[in-house]
């Protein structure tokens, strides 16, 4: 009989994900839970579809323990849009070449998608029996997030996914410090809070600037001053591991690559992005919105960040309003599934160590710690190719991941569930 191998078996699924077209808008996502389903049952997985719409399901698989802590392995099967033109080959081929597999979804996150089917699948062949339930969570809507998703099972289906331990998406990068393989792993999320500076002045005719307050003019003064703000750093545990490992307790002494991860860490941001004003040419606005992206630190509050923001704006005719306030969940570090991690990285590379990172986007994995204080770390290692590489392809064009980093995270998802579930 033909033994395939969990390299071979992993490449063949994530081609298979990579041909069904799951570009969200619309989503469809139920192409990919059937694939999986298909897959899964024919290795002895257990697997139920959830769907709040027919065409967006979600897929959930299970692998019963013996009542211990469990492990979810969560991912998206939705995809960000591609447009062909850009592309070397068809984004939607799932075509092999130079040892690596290519697609729009090829590193997020169809191939963690695969892997985690495949070790789900590889341990249930095995007759493996962990001490709790391993479970797989192939999701719907994360690019979009309008609740077809993970968010929609946590609030309809917690029983199908509630979970102690949970590996997602948003980190794994490598990097090399002083020739000393770091990877890092994403412990916790910036909250996404974006606020409206709606500002204040009086309209008159623009032929006649004296007469009138030009909101829009007074604005500009008031994006200056956000632009030269410099958020407050705080050093959370996360940061302070981080520069403990790279032998520093100065952020600002820090090169520009390292530099870029750790000061995201350390405050608040705000963007600029949005402005609107008058209408009409020959009218001066009384009002202008200005929309400012903003990130706050977990556990730092809007109220906080305000005091502070408002504090760097000084006195004048505007309003500060709060659009949502999403995210901003943290885990704790010194957890068994840490261990289980850092054991795998040094398996691979005796002299690597993992470093905790607070990723400045949103993942689902904020819907497990809220719904269920799920201990949730990103991760999904990468080494043949590298990170810098990797986060230019990510939603853009020539989208692939090595067959070697497919095989990598896929004996990455096996070996935690192995050592979590002995
Ligand atoms: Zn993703």
């Amino acid at each position: 009989m033909a033994t395939v191998s969990v390299r071979d078996e992993a490449t063949e699924l994530l081609q298979g994900l990579l041909r069904a077209d799951t570009v969200n808008p619309p989503g469809n996502e139920t192409i990919a839970a059937e694939l999986l389903r298909a897959y899964l049952e024919y290795a002895g997985v257990e697997c139920e579809l959830f769907a709040r719409v027919p065409e967006r399901a979600n897929l959930v698989a299970r692998l019963p323990g013996n009542g211990g802590p469990t492990l979810a392995l969560i991912s998206h099967t939705d995809t960000v849009r591609a447009d062909p033109e850009e592309w070397t080959v068809d984004p939607w081929s799932g075509e092999l070449r130079d040892g690596q597999i290519w697609g729009r979804g090829a590193l997020d996150m169809k191939s963690q998608v695969a892997a985690s089917a495949v070790a789900i699948a590889t341990l249930a062949r095995e007759g493996f029996v962990p001490a709790g339930d391993v479970i797989f969570v192939a999701s719907a809507d994360e690019e979009v997030g309008e609740d077809f998703g993970l968010s929609w099972l946590c609030a309809n289906h917690p029983g199908a996914i509630r979970a102690d331990y949970c590996v997602n998406e948003g980190g794994g990068d490598r990097l090399s410090l002083g020739g000393r393989p770091v990877y890092l792993c994403s412990t916790a999320e910036k909250m996404s809070s974006p606020f409206l500076l709606r500002v204040h002045g009086r309209s008159g005719h623009a032929s006649m600037p004296g007469i009138a307050d030009n909101a829009l003019v007074r604005a500009a003064g008031l994006i200056q001053r956000l632009a030269a703000y410099r958020p407050r750093t705080r050093v959370l545990p996360e940061p302070e591991a981080f520069l403990r490992l790279v032998g520093t307790t100065d952020p600002a002494a820090l090169e520009p690559p390292l530099k870029a991860i750790v000061e995201p860490m350390l405050s608040h941001s705000i963007s600029p992005t949005i402005i609107e004003a008058s209408k009409q040419r020959n009218v001066i606005p009384a009002l202008c919105d200005v929309v400012c992206d903003c990130r706050l630190l977990p556990g730092e509050t809007q109220a906080e960040a305000e005091a502070e923001i408002r504090g760097a704006l000084g006195e004048d005719a505007y309003e500060l309003l709060w659009l949502e306030g999403v995210g901003g969940t943290a885990s704790p570090l010194d957890t068994p599934l840490w261990t289980a991690i850092e054991s795998f990285v040094q398996g691979e590379e005796a002299d690597a160590v993992l470093a905790p990172v607070v990723l400045a986007g949103f993942t689902d994995s904020h819907f497990m710690r809220e719904a269920f204080g799920t201990v949730c770390y990103g991760f999904f290692p990468m080494r043949a190719m590298e990170s810098d590489v990797a986060a230019t392809l990510i939603h853009s064009a020539d989208e692939r991941i090595p067959v070697d980093d497919l095989e990598l995270g896929t004996r990455f998802l096996i070996h935690v569930a192995r050592t979590l579930g002995e």
